[in-house]
């Protein structure tokens, strides 16, 4: 499935409970998600993760859709060539490094 599809499907499945939430319960929803990934990620097993990671990239799409946000040309305009900071693949400046603060 598309990023787009997705955006498509999320406005259509959550769009109407998600405007009537609000931006800020929104933000609310998906950092308790991003919490619960964090667990899974530390204490449970690949089910769990997978349901964890798939709710919280739900919540961003709502999240972004309610900001007016096209996550797919986004993410393609800042990510199409690479790595935003150094437009490499692989990144060659390091912004990843994992010896980086
Ligand atoms: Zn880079």
């Amino acid at each position: 499935m598309e990023l787009s599809t997705l955006q498509e499907l999320i406005r259509a499945t959550y769009g109407t409970q998600d405007r009537a939430r609000g931006v800020d319960a929104t933000f609310g929803w998906f950092i308790e998600e991003v919490g619960e990934l964090s667990r899974a990620i530390r204490r449970e097993g690949h089910d769990e993760r997978v349901v964890e990671f798939t709710d919280v990239l739900a919540w961003l799409v709502s999240l972004a859709d309610l900001c007016e946000v096209d996550l797919a040309a986004e993410v393609v305009a800042r990510y199409g060539t690479g790595c935003p900071k150094c437009q490499a693949a692989p990144c060659v400046c390091g912004v990843h490094d994992p010896a980086r603060p």
